[in-house]
């Protein structure tokens, strides 16, 4: 059975202070017993403020970003050997809005994978189509050449090192959630090309999450479906009890 997964993505969220509430209040309230993994991913500059909070919690950290490179003259950039030294297991890779404004391709997002790879990061991969997309039937296009980019690009990919994401980019912040039944038939689909490219065994225990305007009313919905295993959550990760309700969904 693939693990059950909620993971926050704060994004360009929260002050300092905000952070490390919410990392409090999160370590306060989950209980050891909670159904699912809990990983919040904070902006990089309050990760350190945020691991020393959660340091003896079951709850992960998790990075939004990190760099193509492993060291060297990239002004800016946060390498993944730099994320694990400050205590981060998880990073988001791929997701819409870095797909959409900062030029990761899938090449780009490729190199990033191994960068968290060699790191020892786990990966959460995000894959999703824009609504001009589904409406032009390439759902199951964009999802192949997404995820095959890096799946056929690295070899030593299994359910310890790789979480996907589905992210429908039109319910991305919208409030469009996608209905459980479109959720389930994109994740049906990942299933099998997983199987395909990764092989049965892995394919059937790599985590699915749903990302996409899911909140503590919709998550039951979403994650009784066979092939979701858990959400990558917005807005709604940045509410302690919101989040909370939707780790407990099941
Ligand atoms: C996201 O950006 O990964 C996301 C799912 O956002 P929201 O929940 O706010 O739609």
């Amino acid at each position: 059975m693939p693990k059950k997964i909620v993971a926050g993505n704060w994004k360009m969220n929260t002050s300092l202070e905000d952070a490390k509430q919410l990392a409090q209040s999160l370590k306060e309230n989950s209980h050891q017993d909670t159904s699912s993994k809990l990983v919040v991913c904070p902006p990089f500059v309050w990760i350190h403020a945020v691991s020393e909070i959660l340091r003896e919690s079951n709850i992960s950290v998790g990075a939004q970003n990190c760099a193509a490179t492993a060291s060297g003259a990239f002004t800016g950039e946060i390498s993944a050997s730099m994320l694990k030294e400050l205590g981060v297991e998880y990073v988001i890779l791929g997701h819409s809005e870095r797909r959409a404004m900062f030029e990761d391709t899938d090449a780009v997002i490729l190199e990033k994978c191994k960068q968290a790879l060699a790191a020892d990061l786990q990966i959460i991969l995000c894959c999703g189509e824009t609504l001009a997309e589904r409406e032009a039937g390439k759902l199951e296009d964009v999802l192949t050449t997404q995820l095959s980019a890096v799946l056929k690009g690295i070899d030593q990919l299994t359910s310890a090192n790789l979480v996907i994401a589905y992210e429908p980019v039109w319910a991305i912040g919208t409030g469009l959630t996608a209905t459980p039944e479109q959720a389930e038939s994109a994740h049906g689909f990942i299933r099998n090309l997983l199987r395909e490219l990764l092989g049965n065994e892995t394919g059937e225990e790599i985590s699915l999450l749903y990302g996409g305007s899911c909140n503590a009313t919709n998550a039951a919905s979403l994650f009784e479906r066979d092939n979701i295993d858990g959400g990558l959550i917005g807005g709604a990760s940045l509410k302690s009890a919101d989040f909370l309700k939707i780790g407990n969904s099941w």
